[in-house]
């Protein structure tokens, strides 16, 4: 759909697995879900989180990979490996910054999220906004997220030095610009 960006909002996540549903329901990945929801803090909260892949504008995924087996797509989607240059070393599952990538050992072969390509380059959703009853998960132009979310939506993500854009843009509170994901971040020093 021209015009139409994906928008993940973990803050909106119920946890319900509608989208791991949906998802494994895609017949490019043979059945297996390529979306994943995770505890935010399992110990602290029952918050949860959808994991999909972020479509670096310059992935690291396809940079390590010895096999150049990942391909982004001229409008910016970052595939699966291909499954004849796949060589199952899981650079690329060592180096994701989201981590994100999964060696299916099975297949000998990384799969993950391609934002369901054969749905979206031919103007549909991926199946995992079609079914998000909150929208924590949303294909929709970025006039209708700005008019209608209070967060505001970014693709700036930094790991401590390393900055890192995306294709898929992450609701953050409207003070934020960036989100910094870089454990340092959250490691204090002791007090003498
Ligand atoms: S696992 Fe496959 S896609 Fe990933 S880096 Fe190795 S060869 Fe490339």
């Amino acid at each position: 759909m021209f015009g139409y960006e994906f928008y993940v909002d973990p803050s909106r996540c119920i946890g319900c697995q509608s989208c791991v549903n949906a998802c494994a329901e895609c017949e490019t990945h043979r059945g297996t879900p390529m979306i994943h929801v995770d505890y935010l803090d399992r110990a602290n909260t029952i918050a949860t989180v959808p994991f999909v892949c972020m479509h670096c504008d310059d992935p690291t995924c396809a940079k390590v990979c010895p096999a150049d087996a990942i391909k982004k797509t001229e409008d910016g989607v970052v595939q699966s490996s291909l499954k004849p240059r796949c060589i199952a070393c899981s650079n690329c599952v060592l180096a994701c910054p989201f981590g994100i990538p999964k060696m299916m050992t099975e297949l000998e072969q990384m799969m993950k999220c391609d934002m369901c390509y054969d749905r979206t380059s031919a103007g549909k959703r991926p199946m995992c906004a079609t079914v998000c009853p909150s929208q924590a998960l949303a294909f929709v132009p970025r006039e209708q997220i700005e008019r209608s979310r209070r967060e505001k939506p970014t693709n700036v993500f930094q790991f401590g030095r390393q900055r890192v854009t995306t294709k898929v843009h992450m609701m953050v509170p409207p003070d934020e610009n960036a989100v910094s994901v870089d454990v340092a971040d959250y490691i204090w020093e002791a007090k003498p």
